[in-house]
């Protein structure tokens, strides 16, 4: 199996065996954890279509199980969503083991680990992000800062990082020997029209061509939690597309795109094809249809039907006419509804917590 494969599915099972693992040391049963919902609409216990807000609760990607864990316990401890939110993705952006995000994410082409982060308050309505930000470990924390020590909305790039610099922050090299060994076998297997090689043997054929058939891979956490004063809050931070072109910035720091948190309706964010998320705004799109009277799930099948009916280049389609990319949302109602839906796949999973434990929740999808 190609090393990228294995780490990425590596991840996943240690993500999952540390969580048990804690999951039975807090007392959550591990019936929880395995016990999903088809309807994931009210997927975090009680807490659907009440009207009253019924905090704390947290939406995440996959691999946010620790991190909407910490969302929950920093709530309980009088600190607001975003608060959780931002000290629950710290636990990922720190993990060099999370190959998507953070410390030890997959660089760009030359090697660089740029990454983009944005957070959004909702009873401020103010947000903030940055992009293609270098050397920096917490890139959440520093688009909170961006939010609340500056009159802008988005830094990027060495601005950002001067920045980061200014509050405080150390400037770290965040490309791990693991990221750094599975960037070098990508351009070394990249093509076989350039001059780099894998290490190959006396009768090895088509060297340097081996990775053509991989699909590209993305990773990001989302996280967005709502608070027991009934207040909203949402971060999603990414090293972004693997081996990017440099300068390339993801939907992921783009409010609206990667997230968007309206305190008086809900919050939902992104993973996936950041592309896809840019030219349709569908974090908006969703917290808008929640506004109209969608469940999180309706909301986001919504904008996958949307992103669906707007992807008209052949190349983005399979021999069945569909999208041949994935783009997964997470959402969460003013009122603890939580659900998500994402454009491929049957099998697939979002994490939901309150304050009786963590869970998966099955996403809804439009394409096995
Ligand atoms: N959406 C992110 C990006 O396009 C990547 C991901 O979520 O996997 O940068």
């Amino acid at each position: 199996m190609h090393n990228l494969r294995r780490a990425m599915i590596d991840r996943q099972h240690e993500s999952r065996r540390s969580f048990l693992k804690k999951a039975s040391l807090a007392g959550v049963g591990a019936s929880l954890v395995g016990g999903a919902s088809a309807s994931t609409a009210s997927a975090a216990a009680g807490a659907a279509g009440s009207g009253a807000a019924q905090g704390p609760v947290v939406v995440s990607s996959l691999n946010g199980r620790e991190a909407a864990q910490r969302a929950i316990e920093i709530m309980q401890d009088g600190g607001s969503a975003l608060d959780g939110a931002i000290a629950g993705v710290n636990l990922v952006e720190e993990d060099p083991d999370d190959i998507t995000v953070g410390y030890g994410g997959i660089p760009n082409e030359d090697g660089v680990v740029q990454l983009d982060a944005a957070v959004m308050d909702g009873p401020t309505h103010r947000a903030g992000s940055v992009a293609a930000l270098e050397g920096i470990k917490y890139p959440s924390r520093v688009a909170r800062l961006v939010m609340e020590r500056t009159d802008h909305a988005l830094l990027v790039g060495q601005g950002a990082q001067d920045f980061a610099k200014m509050h405080g922050f150390p400037i770290e090299n965040l490309l791990t020997e693991r990221a750094r060994e599975l960037w070098v076998e990508w351009k070394e297997t990249l093509s076989t029209e350039d001059d780099y090689l894998p290490p190959h043997d006396i009768d090895d054929e088509n060297i340097g061509a081996i990775m053509q058939d991989a699909t590209r891979h993305y990773g990001t956490i989302h996280c967005s939690a709502l608070d027991p004063n009934g207040n909203l809050g949402s971060v999603t931070t990414t090293s972004g597309l693997f081996y990017k072109i440099p300068g390339r910035v993801g939907d992921s720091p783009i409010i609206g795109a990667g997230l968007y948190c309206d305190n008086e309706v809900g919050a939902a964010g992104s993973t996936g094809r950041g592309e896809a998320n840019l030219q349709n705004l569908t974090s908006y799109l969703i917290v808008e249809r929640m506004r109209m009277g969608d469940t999180p799930e309706a909301a986001c099948l919504y904008a996958c039907r949307r992103i669906d009916e707007k992807t008209k280049m052949a190349r983005l389609r399979n021999d069945r006419g569909e999208p041949n990319f994935n783009v997964r949302f997470y959402a969460i109602s003013k009122q603890g509804e939580v659900g998500g839906a994402q454009l491929r796949g049957a099998d697939d999973r979002m994490i939901a917590a309150d304050a009786s434990g963590v869970r998966e929740i099955d996403l809804a999808y439009l394409y096995e």
